[in-house]
């Protein structure tokens, strides 16, 4: 997403305020390298927007009093939501200063169209509103994420395994319906977002996350925000191709040689060519029998089947290719790599490790920092309400 200067230079001052206050102006101008008018006037807009609020030195000095700055947490409320992997679509209410105000699951029925699962969304977010007992009006925004390719700016789902009815307005459509802003994204950024603001990134201005699940989704992280191709477009490293775009596996976009034909839940269920499986795995909410099966697949290979270890082994040599191809083009650093089942890379590190050094210019490979972890629990609608968080702050 394309934000102006004094865009960012109102989200630069919230994260800061947010991170570090109560804190000055002074301080603020010192820490963010801004000129004092800049910070002046866009604290003077924040204070008048309710916020962030004023409150004077506790610790009495000799001279005047400063002012210190703070994030009002009764400011506005945000929701963030991911469609679950078991159930329907998570809800996190969340105020202005990050605290997990309320969160559900609401239930959603099996849809294969788009436009009735967005129908079931906006209605899954009414009744959430409700169960929360919250003040609709004090909630200021809402963002949805969504797995498939986003264009952010607009709100439109382009593309979403099989869904019928793409491309589709999700956002305006949502909008409309609950007379909230509400913004679209893809899920992986959310998780990115969420470790920037929350997790382990909150340090680390640029970063690249890759997650391994159903499939592989990655989100490159630079000065603070999740970048964007020309078309708004997510990154689908997914199909980034690891192997004969010919003669390689099938993958759920109808091309072959895809990465996520090999490396993620899909492509272990693919190695078994269990077509029935897939079908499961791709319904929303993916059904029991495909997550089953996967598990499956994973209790043999830590029990030492040399087939199923084969799979996870073919698995890790293809990501440690494509992330290496990666580092090699892009130098991004630092690379989460997580996954909700941490027992799949588990087994797969070893051959991702390989095939990464290998992949890999040894200069850049040297100065590539690899963390490997798994999926904190509500991450994926936590990263979305932060979304709403920047997308509040950086409204005028
Ligand atoms: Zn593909």
């Amino acid at each position: 997403m394309r934000y102006s200067e004094q865009a960012l230079n109102r989200l630069s001052v919230m994260q800061a305020i947010g991170s570090r206050g109560p804190i000055s102006r002074t301080e603020l101008t010192a820490l963010l390298q801004l000129s004092s008018a800049t910070i002046t006037e866009v604290t003077a807009d924040v204070v008048r927007r309710g916020l962030v609020r004023e409150r004077k030195e506790s610790i009495k000095r000799s001279g005047r009093p400063r002012i210190q700055l703070e994030v009002n947490p009764d400011g506005g409320i945000v929701v963030g939501t991911s469609l679950s992997e078991k159930s329907g679509l998570n809800v996190t209410f969340v105020n202005l200063a990050s605290d997990i105000l309320f969160q559900c699951v609401e239930t959603l029925p099996e849809e294969r169209s788009l436009v009735d699962l967005t129908a079931n969304i906006a209605s899954g977010l009414e009744a959430a509103i409700a169960s929360s007992g919250l003040a609709r009006e004090s909630i200021s925004r809402i963002a949805v994420g969504l797995p498939g390719l986003v264009d952010r700016e607009r709100g439109i789902l382009h593309w979403m395994a099989t869904m019928e009815d793409s491309p589709y307005a999700v956002g305006p459509y949502i909008e409309d319906r609950l007379k909230i802003p509400v913004t679209v994204e893809s899920g992986g950024i959310g998780m990115a977002r969420a470790e920037y603001w929350f997790g382990r990134a909150r340090k680390r201005p640029n970063f690249l996350l890759v997650d391994v699940d159903l499939t592989v989704v990655a989100t490159l992280v630079s000065d603070g925000l999740p970048t964007a191709g020309s078309h708004g477009f997510n990154m689908e490293f997914a199909h980034i191709k690891v192997d004969s775009v010919v003669n390689g596996r099938e993958c759920y976009c109808g091309g072959r040689g895809c990465l996520a034909a090999y490396c993620s839940f899909f492509g272990i269920l693919s190695a078994l060519n269990d077509k029935a499986a897939h079908e499961d795995l791709f319904s929303v909410p993916p059904l029991a029998n495909g997550m089953g099966r996967f598990h499956d697949v994973v209790r043999r290979a830590q029990a030492g089947d040399p087939a199923m270890v084969a799979h996870f082994d073919m698995a890790g040599e293809k990501l440690g290719v494509a992330v290496g191809n990666y580092i090699n083009a892009c130098d991004p650093g630092y690379i989460f790599l997580m996954s909700s089942d941490k027992a799949m890379l588990d087994l797969m590190e070893p051959a991702f490790r390989a095939a990464l050094k290998a992949a890999t210019l040894p200069a850049l490979e040297q100065n590539t920092e690899i963390e490997i972890g798994s999926v904190a629990p509500s991450w994926r609608e936590l990263g979305m309400a932060a979304l709403a968080l920047e997308q509040l702050f950086v409204s005028s």
